[in-house]
């Protein structure tokens, strides 16, 4: 069954909203439910049947470092990442974890000594992804800590550095900042794919993190694979996650492998492929047309500015873009000082700069939500203005 392409483009956009009804609108999470439009479109093609009798065993491949890591899912992930060209694979362990979260909790562990005298800091350049301080402390680990911004790390001491390159919030590109003899890196590599970036180069980092939540859209999966080039470090992550959990669910592992084959096969032949099944030209379109709405209603309503961001070819699809992150990072001008607090008055829930490590005057959006929700947003975005603010 062919697809044509223009049945991907959202329809609500393309005439004005109906009468915005005033109800809340539920921005905060970056749930990327935007992508369910495509895998609808797609049917039957990704259903995945898997029988009482099948994947049974706690073990995957007890020859593998990660013995709980599916054979297909790693296949999967090392076709798809030659085809896109964001990633190095050769030389690389892969370790699979319930979602990159779990992974980012097994690097941690794999990275600290575990006779240190001192916890180890743990630090991003803000605005960081809110989830890292509260990932890092929420047990209260001897073995590491939080020490927030990187620009202010100032100890003489052993360090993990995280980058996260798109950045959650900012949706900069970015590289370490620290630099000192004694950092380990750590790339979290979560939105490091086309339709949200030009990739310019496949990342070779010694340890990088991805996640199938913001490359497919499939969240509910549960699922993140780190590429590690020390042998040690992938076993240590893989002991983490046998204590954590005793491995990761084979179910989603198989499901993962069938959608991520078929996201290699859309694209199976290259940069010239305009198959109307083109994942990533979906998801690039609907970045654009998303952007573009964000930009004019930010415009219109004058209250707000967006970053700006350089323009780069990517060496994948060959398109000539400006980054268009998964999230916006708005900032409220004029005399508005707590930017959450004024856009949740008009009932639009987003993320305050004070969770990212900045001020009030920041907040973050999810461009990733349903296109009837995106939309609303944006049509009541352009209509607040500085009378109902001061109302
Ligand atoms: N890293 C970054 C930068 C993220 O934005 C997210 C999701 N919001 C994650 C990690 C975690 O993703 P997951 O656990 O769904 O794989």
């Amino acid at each position: 069954k062919t697809v044509s392409y223009s049945s991907f483009l959202p329809t609500s956009t393309a005439a004005p909203a109906a009468q915005d009804d005033g109800s809340i609108i539920n921005l905060d999470h970056g749930d990327p439910t935007m992508y369910e439009r495509y895998w609808q479109q797609m049917g039957d093609r990704t259903t995945v049947v898997i029988s009482g009798w099948q994947l049974i065993s706690y073990f995957s491949d007890v020859r593998n470092i990660c013995w709980f890591l599916e054979s297909a899912f790693a296949n999967a992930i090392v076709r798809l990442h030659k085809q896109v060209g964001n990633a190095v694979t050769e030389g690389r362990h892969i370790v699979v974890g319930t979602g990159s979260t779990q992974l980012y909790q097994a690097v941690l562990y794999a990275l600290c000594p575990e006779n240190a005298s001192e916890p180890m800091s743990v630090v991003s350049a803000a605005p960081f992804y809110s989830s890292y301080p509260l990932m890092t402390d929420f047990l209260k680990s001897g073995l590491y800590k939080w020490a927030g911004d990187a620009y202010k790390f100032s100890k003489d001491e052993p360090y993990i550095e995280l980058v996260t390159s798109p950045n959650n919030p900012d949706g900069a590109s970015r590289v370490a900042v620290v630099n000192r003899k004694q950092g380990i890196l750590v790339h979290d590599l979560a939105y490091y794919w086309p339709q949200y970036t030009p990739i310019s180069f496949p990342a070779d980092h010694d340890i990088m993190l991805f996640t199938f939540s913001k490359s497919t859209g499939h969240a509910g999966t549960r699922l993140g694979w780190a590429l590690v080039k020390d042998e040690e470090v992938a076993k240590r992550m893989t002991k983490y996650i046998e204590l954590n959990t005793i491995g990761v669910s084979k179910d989603s592992q198989i499901r993962a492998a069938k959608i991520l084959n078929h996201v290699a096969d859309s694209i199976e032949h290259g940069p010239e492929s305009k198959r109307s099944d083109n994942f990533f030209e979906f998801g690039y379109n609907l970045m654009a047309l998303r952007w573009a709405q964000l930009r004019a209603a930010v415009h219109r309503s004058d209250l707000f500015s967006l970053p700006s961001f350089p323009s780069g070819t990517c060496r994948f699809s060959s398109h000539h873009f400006k980054p268009q992150p998964a999230f916006a990072w708005l900032k409220c001008e004029r005399d508005i000082e707590d930017c959450e607090g004024f856009l949740r008055r008009h009932k639009i829930l987003t993320r305050g700069g004070k969770h990212f490590g900045v001020g009030p005057e920041y907040v973050r959006i999810s461009m990733m939500a349903r296109d009837e929700i995106f939309d609303r947003f944006t049509d009541r975005l352009s209509m607040i203005n500085l009378e109902s603010h001061h109302r």
